[in-house]
């Protein structure tokens, strides 16, 4: 730390993304991005916006927020264009969170709530998910807090249903619930149509999973306009041309390429189908995945053994450390042939540990 760092984050423990290592080819399947390439038709519209580079972004990405209401049957002053959806979590706390209001969400979950509720000096209660690993909705009811609820989950891959995502937006009338849907496209029910009915929701969505763009960073957040106002003046006052005009053009191309995505999500459906049923042959368990990832634990071997024997093998997956989920890894769900790479690594290392 220099001695010019601000006191203010002295402590702070910044969040660790997924490695992406460029040493050697990897099989990744470490943070949940797609197998696939972008659309064709997102890339061309994409490459029209090179020879335009000079000229600023449209700062409220007019055309953008058009194509997007009208796919997700919003108004246009409902919805709000980022920079990746962790730009959205950031304008959520310093909008809506503060000494007064703090943040809550889950114990396991999204580990960027965490460090944007630090970043910006917010208070937070983490409320633990229960010994399966579920969200209690009753545990947010009446909570005089910022919710923030991820469904599914991540890592655990656990989805609400749109039942108890609305009682926790009904049980804090008088406090915003931030519901990330980053990968609700894979098996979860989106809140999107609850936005006409509860002035405290917002919904954070992301391109960087279903819409294979994770490296173009886009995301957006649907809600009621007085809430989006706010978001904007946050915006407004932090970074005005958020979004780049490559970006911009990409995420219309994509919205305009429906079945595309459609196609893409049935692929990754029926490939975590075949993951869950190999990994339960090999004796894995695991919550039943919502996502395009599989959070599982070895009844014999370790989860830091599982993650560190794989990546000498050329295959990334996600471990993490702490205490309640040590023992998993989160596995993206990738194209058939990484899986089969994957599973037959699996096979001999378990065989391996039991000898
Ligand atoms: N929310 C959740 C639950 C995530 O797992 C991620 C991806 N790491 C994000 C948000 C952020 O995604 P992005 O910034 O790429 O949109």
């Amino acid at each position: 730390m220099s001695r010019f760092f601000s006191e203010k984050y002295a402590s702070l423990e910044p969040y660790v993304p997924g490695e992406q290592p460029q040493d050697r080819k990897y099989i990744k399947l470490n943070t949940n991005e797609s197998p696939f390439p972008p659309s064709p038709l997102a890339q061309s519209e994409a490459a029209k916006e090179l020879n335009r580079l000079e000229l600023y972004s449209d700062p409220v990405s007019g055309a953008l927020r058009r194509e997007l209401a009208s796919f997700y049957r919003i108004g246009t002053d409902e919805v709000l264009a980022v920079n990746g959806s962790d730009e959205a979590l950031d304008l959520a706390v310093m909008a809506f969170c503060d000494g007064k209001t703090p943040a809550v969400f889950p114990d396991i979950t999204y580990g960027f709530y965490k460090v944007a509720a630090d970043v910006y000096g917010v208070p937070y209660e983490e409320i633990p998910l229960d010994e399966d690993l579920r969200i209690r909705p009753e545990d947010y009811f009446h909570s005089g807090k910022t919710v923030f609820i991820a469904n599914p989950n991540a890592p655990t891959g656990i989805a609400l249903p749109l039942e108890s995502i609305e009682k926790i937006i009904a049980g804090n009338p008088d406090n915003v619930v931030v519901v990330d849907e980053a990968y609700a496209d894979f098996g979860g029910e989106s809140a999107i149509p609850l936005i006409p009915r509860y002035e405290n929701l917002i919904v954070v969505r992301t391109f960087s999973k279903s819409h294979s763009m994770a490296g173009a960073r886009l995301g957006f957040i649907a809600g009621n306009a007085e809430l989006i106002r706010d978001l904007d003046t946050v915006r407004f006052s932090t970074n005005p041309y958020n979004v780049n005009r490559v970006t911009m053009a990409a995420g219309i191309g994509a919205l305009r390429d429906q079945e595309y995505t459609a196609k893409n999500i049935r692929t990754i459906v029926e490939n975590r189908e075949f993951l869950e049923k190999e990994l339960s042959g090999l004796g894995f368990g695991f919550p039943g995945s919502s996502a395009n990832f599989v959070f599982a634990r070895h009844p014999r071997v370790s989860g830091e053994t599982l993650y560190r024997t794989l990546k000498e093998r050329g295959i990334l997956v996600r471990h993490f450390t702490a205490p309640r989920i040590r023992e998993y890894i989160r596995i993206t769900v990738g194209s058939r042939e990484e899986l089969e790479a994957l599973l037959a690594a699996l096979r001999d290392i378990i065989k391996e540990e039991q000898k």
